[in-house]
This record gives C-alpha cells, structure tokens and sequence, in this order.
C-alpha cells in the first residue's frame, strides 16, 4: 500500500510499505480523507512531535513512521471480539493513545494519559491506504458526514473541547487571535456556543476573509493596525481571548484587550516560552488557561457537523492526493500563508 513515511526534518517519502495486519483486539480501516495538521509541518519542517530514538510506550513504534492523525475512512476487518464496529462502518478516527490504566485515564481524562502520543506522530498514522487502530479510536460517521467532514472531526474537536471548557457564555464578546485552521473552527465553535461578536485577528488577508465568512463579526489584520486600541474603543474588551497563534506579540495583545474577570485560553502550541505581566492580570482577576487536545468530544462534534450546526468544509482552502502531499500539501503550507486546511483524497 502507499504511505507517508517520516524518516527526518524535510525527509517524508511517499513509499509503498506492507498492509499493516489486524492483531487482537484491532480494527483494520481503509482511509478515504486525510488532512495536513501543524503539528505536521513542526514534525516535517523541524523534527518536532515525532516519536525518534525509542518506542512509544503503547504503540511500541518509532521514525521511520506512517505520517497523519486527522482522517476518515471505512472498516474493511475488525479482530474476533470487536463488537462496537464493524466491517463497512463510516468512521471517524480519534487518534489519541489511551492506556486505560493510569489515574487520569481512570478518571477519564484520557487527554492526560501518562502515555500521552497519536497515531501519525507516535505510531504508524493514516497518510496511508489503510491503517490499524484501537476500537477506542473509532466513532461512526452518519451517512449525511461526508468522508472530508470526518477528516475534520479531529481539528474540529480541538476547537470545540477549548470553547466548551472556556468561560465563554451566550452573548459574550470574544477574540481569536491567529485564524489558522485551529482559529477558524474556534471561530465556528465560538458562533455555535453563542458569541455575539467575534472579532478575528490574524496578518493574512485572506484568513481574515475565511474568518469572515465562517463567523467573524469583525476581522482586523494585524499589520495595518493596532487591535488592542480597536478592540478597547469599540468593545471596551472581551470576555474570553482565544490564543491560537502561539506567538509573544498576541499572548500580549490577548492580556490587553480581556475585561475584568475574563479568560485567555490558549490553544496553540508555544514553541518557545513567553513573557506575561501577571499583575496587570491579577488586579483584573483574568485566569490564564490551556486546553490540551480534547477529550469526550468526538460524539458531539460528529452531532453537530451532521445537523449543521458546525459548518467546517470552509476551512479546506485546497485539495491534492497522497503522491503530490510534499509540494502540494506541507510545502504549500510552509510557503503560503493563505492556506488554511489542506485536505488528502486519498
Ligand atoms: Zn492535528
Ligand atoms: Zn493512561
């Protein structure tokens, strides 16, 4: 079958590799939609968040690795004893490993496993014609989500799970600042919990636009002015900042523009440490909070794309196959900042 193979920083080969086998206990999936995610590009363009050197604790892999943990697919064989799906199912994967076994897995709080790792970065992953997962993984797709809606159900959850644990409330007045595919669907998610204005903030116009269109009431670009004193004139501020481009110059402008007693929650991944002025957000009792992944979303994210309430194929800003995914899917990514989601017909 073919795959994407990671074997080092800007080193992935498209190769043809042997059909992984179902084991016990394992449901065996032909993928039919994949999308490009950032932490992609930093295991691509950096060699950041891929399993190098030793085995991941539960999936026992390590480089070289199949590549990609957003995907659809169907079930073509399920192992003796799976019962919770089975062959011709329309699935959705959830690609994080659970032990089951630790304490926060006992409490259900599998998104902070002490074997914490996905499939595509920690294990073989679905740029692939097929892959083999945990039933755990595996949630149906109705018949009217689209395989390319599926694709989008593990982006989409982050977003959601990051809205849903906020302080946000019906009515509030919010801000995304970066809209990149995570800012998007925090932008959709932000509109389905019931935000009355959502002011965007990003440098590319046409993000910007996007955010328009799936929900942003209001787009500034970054570049050309300045958002804190457009956000405190025309608001007098917000009541939760969603951080979702993991740079100092917006953690700052976040803090700024959130009224007293509200929220930064930061979703994106920081990679480097940054620098916050703790007083002038303890004299407004502004919490700072992080969400790590999701958990216990799946269902509902399926739920509300299969009632419309999340319209999500607007992210997709571009389509190629698994041949061409090096320069038409990550290279693209890395070049050209217009691009949001990149999705893989596969
Ligand atoms: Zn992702
Ligand atoms: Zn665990």
């Amino acid at each position: 079958m073919r795959a994407l193979v990671w074997y080092g920083t800007k080193d992935v080969r498209v190769e043809t590799i042997n059909e992984p086998v179902v084991t016990n206990g394992k449901v065996k999936v032909k993928v039919k939609a994949a999308g490009i995610c950032g932490s992609d590009l930093h295991a691509y363009a950096h060699g950041i968040g891929i399993q190098v050197g030793t085995p991941h604790p539960l999936s026992g892999k390590m480089a070289p690795l199949t590549m990609g943990h957003e995907f659809a697919g169907e079930v073509v064989e399920v192992s003796e004893g799976v019962t919770s799906v089975k062959v011709g199912d329309r699935v959705a994967i959830e690609p994080m490993y659970q032990c089951g076994a630790c304490d926060n897995c006992k409490k259900g709080n599998y998104h902070l496993c002490e074997g914490f790792g996905f499939i595509g970065l920690n294990g073989d992953g679905g740029f692939a014609d097929y892959v083999v997962v945990d039933p755990y993984m595996v949630h149906k797709l109705p018949d009217n989500v689209s395989f390319e809606e599926g694709a989008l159900v593990e982006p989409t959850a982050v977003a959601v799970y990051a809205v849903k644990e906020s302080k946000q409330k019906i009515g509030d007045t919010v801000a995304v600042f970066g809209v990149g595919p995570i800012g998007l669907l925090t932008v959709i998610a932000a509109k389905a919990a019931g935000a009355a204005r959502i002011i965007a903030i990003d440098i590319s116009p046409e993000r910007l636009a996007l955010a328009k269109e799936v929900g942003a009431t209001h787009i500034i670009n970054s570049l050309e002015e300045n958002c804190v004193s457009i956000i405190l004139s025309e608001y007098g501020g917000v009541d939760v900042a969603y951080e979702v481009a993991g740079v100092q110059a917006t953690l700052t402008s976040a803090a700024s523009v959130v009224k007293k007693g509200g929220e930064i929650r930061v979703i994106s991944l920081f990679s480097a440490p940054a620098e916050i002025d703790l007083f002038s957000l303890i004299v407004r009792e502004i919490s700072i909070t992080t969400s790590c992944a999701y958990h216990h979303v799946f269902p509902e994210v399926i739920s509300m794309i299969e009632n419309g309430v999340l319209d999500v194929q607007k992210v997709i800003t571009a389509k190629t196959t698994l041949e061409n995914i090096v320069e038409d899917g990550f290279e693209k990514l890395v070049s050209d900042k217009s691009q949001a989601k990149i999705l893989i017909e596969i």
